[in-house]
């Protein structure tokens, strides 16, 4: 789009689905780049609206809630919270984060389905679907599941067998059971309305063509799909969690969630009209975390259906068809709405070499992150930026999180901004110094301040946040070589008027870094904001130097960033590996295992013995010797217990032993049975004892 036809932005970003906490891949790959470009159209005084919130309709919502024996509105009652105030307190500046369980997201949802319905867009479609006959109910396909016709799992889902991996519909699936009742589902007819996506393919294929401009993997996925050819999809489900579908005869049905989600844009904004309409007494502020100041108070139709508004979707590379795809086929079958100008997807970011999983708790969970490192939400900005995948995968590391903070962060922006606050302090009680003639280097580096902010903007424009942090951070590291070159801490002693120049300069560039980090740094710059007590200057005052008046007085130096230590990083891999592994033993337990017969179980010998002696097995981590007397002798047993015990206190203890297990060498110790211990979800280990002391060798049975 021409920037001079542009009047106002509408930014959106992906709603996230609430049935779990968000973690560093969900900021990494959409909010992060999205705030930075909101930040930055603030900066630049653009009249900008930044949607979002939560996704709380669809099938695993209803899954979580019978998993966790509660109603699927706590589960999103839950989330949205957790959600909700992460992203506050990574500082993601939604002007709301609103839900799609809300009121007025239904009514926009079933308005908008109400009116592609009489204008005859969709078709209506007869199928058989599996029907659960004791529950009354039709079967989603992750509510079926049976024997998987490619492996033999018998747990395979109606959608996917997890076993091999196979995509399956419901009706391959060999002796299909419902997990509602456990009982063999019927096959029923339903009725469901689809829409005809291969109507619009030549006007789709129109509007992609007419972007080359977007990122390759985004028009790249949409070239293919065109080329494969569109299909109708059903834009309503058999189910009793969502929007209903607001015309006759569509008992038990509910929209589609890839049907309603992309609508959930639309009525948050127009949530952000009712809330100027009502006014700032009215609760959805908290619910809706809206920024009063941004409230809507024209016409909230401006922000979607205005030639001159440019819409922009920030999205993960998974939901790409889904966004250039299908809702803009929906907005065309509309006819009163813009279509998105961009929409910048970005691909994966692994964690330590892995792909983040939520159901193995391999991820870095943004409530917790912020336990362990209270206040430094920027240092986590900071590092998803500089290696966001914003065009392949990328891969988070903590080594990497640390080298960046002391390298980066504290060596170059810390450094340079304490340098010339304590210097100015020292020499000048905290007063700007005036400036005197300028020499050559002092020019160039003033020319180089000034070309800064264009080039950011570019890249910022551009949905290059890599780049621009890069440009930034040249800033910085163009104040650091200007002091380390000049010297001024010597020149001091034999030529003071020119010490007042170069800290006027060093102060002038500290003051853009102020403007030009914060779309990046939101926090960072407000201490900036407060240690140099400057305005708060936007984009239009970046690339001068001379923000700071002669006289103008400064307050002390404060860090901005501090050294991470080695035992941190270390203790975050650590608790990496632990989640992980308590999260394996966890699904093992899940279970219980076959029944087995009395015979079998009575061939186990279990006795109480008493530990005489322990002490640690060399060179390992886990093992101790211990020495056990059993009533009838005493032997030696190796366990892995020495992270949970130390050898003195657990000498006098009584424990179960299994006394006829095969004796077996560990570390070259031969251990002549087992000590049974209970272990819980989170791995910790506790001895099975007799709740009274008894004589060594009585029996367990
Ligand atoms: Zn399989």
């Amino acid at each position: 789009m021409d920037n001079d036809k542009i009047k106002r932005y509408t930014v959106t970003a992906a709603l996230p689905y609430t049935n779990g906490p968000v973690h560093i891949g969900h900021l990494a790959g959409v909010y992060l780049p999205a705030d930075i470009y909101v930040r930055y159209l603030r900066s630049t005084k653009k009249d900008v609206r930044f949607i979002c919130g939560s996704d709380e309709n669809g099938v695993p919502i209803t899954l979580k809630a019978k998993k966790e024996g509660i109603t699927p509105q706590q589960v999103v009652d839950k989330y949205h919270k957790i959600i909700g105030d992460s992203f506050q307190e990574f500082g993601i500046s939604f002007d709301i984060y609103h839900r799609t369980s809300s009121l007025t997201h239904h009514q926009t949802a079933e308005d908008f389905f109400e009116n592609l319905y009489k204008k005859g867009v969709f078709t209506e479609e007869i199928t058989e679907q599996y029907y659960d006959e004791k529950a009354q109910s039709f079967l989603a396909d992750r509510y079926i599941t049976g024997t998987c016709p490619r492996c033999g799992n018998e747990n395979a889902y109606g959608d996917q067998c997890e076993s091999c991996g196979s995509t399956l519909n419901a009706t391959d699936l060999i002796n299909p059971k419902s997990t509602l009742s456990g009982e063999a589902p019927i096959r029923k007819e339903t009725k469901n309305w689809f829409l005809p996506l291969d109507k619009y393919e030549a006007q789709l294929r129109d509007y992609i063509e007419s972007h080359k401009e977007w990122r390759p993997n985004v028009y790249g996925q949409c070239q293919s799909w065109l080329n494969a050819g569109l299909q109708a999809r059903a834009m309503t489900r058999d189910l009793d969690w969502g929007v209903k579908v607001p015309v006759a005869d569509a008992d038990g049905k509910v929209l589609y969630v890839w049907f309603d989600a992309p609508i959930g844009y639309i009525s948050a904004t127009k949530e952000l009209y009712n809330y100027a309409k009502l006014g700032v007494w009215n609760p959805m502020a908290e619910e809706f975390y809206i920024n009063p100041q941004h409230a809507i108070k024209g016409r909230w139709e401006d922000y979607w259906k205005d030639e001159s508004t440019k819409l922009v979707h920030f999205i993960g590379k998974d939901n790409i068809v889904f966004h250039c795809i299908i809702f803009p086929a929906m907005l065309m079958a509309h006819g009163d709405y813009v279509l998105a100008d961009n929409v910048p997807a970005n691909e994966f970011l692994n964690l330590e070499g892995q792909k983040i999983s939520t159901s193995k708790n391999w991820a870095v969970w943004l409530n917790e992150y912020l336990v362990d490192f209270p206040e430094k939400q920027d240092i986590l900005r900071y590092v998803l930026t500089a290696t966001a995948p914003e065009t392949k995968d990328n891969d988070f590391t903590w080594k990497d999180f640390q080298n960046r903070n002391n390298n980066e962060l504290v060596a170059i922006l810390g450094n340079f901004v304490n340098r010339v606050v304590v210097l100015t302090h020292k020499y000048y009680e905290g007063k700007v110094p005036a400036r005197g003639e300028l020499s050559d280097f002092d020019q160039q580096v003033i020319t180089e301040l000034q070309e800064a902010p264009a080039k950011i903007s570019q890249s910022i424009e551009n949905y290059r946040f890599r780049e621009a942090l890069t440009e930034v951070m040249n800033v910085a590291r163009l104040g650091n070589k200007y002091l380390a070159e000049t010297e001024p801490w010597k020149l001091i002693k034999t030529d003071p008027e020119r010490v007042k120049t170069i800290l006027n300069i060093g102060l002038q560039i500290a003051t853009n870094l102020q403007i030009l980090i914060e779309p990046f740094l939101p926090f960072t710059s407000e201490k900036l904001i407060k240690m140099l007590n400057a305005g708060a200057y936007t984009w239009e005052d970046a690339g001068q130097a001379d923000l700071l008046p002669t006289g103008h007085q400064i307050f002390e130096a404060s860090l901005l960033f501090t050294k991470i230590e080695d035992a941190e990083i270390q203790a975050q891999i650590d608790k990496l590996h632990a989640s992980k592994t308590a999260n394996e033993s966890r699904t093992e337990v899940a279970e219980f295992k076959p029944n087995i017969e009395f015979e079998n179980f009575s061939t186990i010998d279990i006795r109480v013995a008493t530990i005489v002696a322990a002490e640690k097995v060399e060179k390992t981590k886990k093992l101790l010797k211990l020495t056990l007397n059993t009533g009838l002798d005493t032997r030696t047993v190796v366990s892995g217990i020495a992270e949970h015990y130390t050898p003195e206190e657990i000498i006098g203890k009584q424990v179960s032993l299994v006394v006829n297990l095969a004796p077996r060498a560990i570390k070259g110790i031969e251990s002549q049975g087992m000590i049974l211990m209970a272990e819980d979800a989170a791995g910790k280990l506790s001895f099975v004892a007799p709740s009274n002391p008894v004589e060594s060798g009585s029996t367990i049975r």
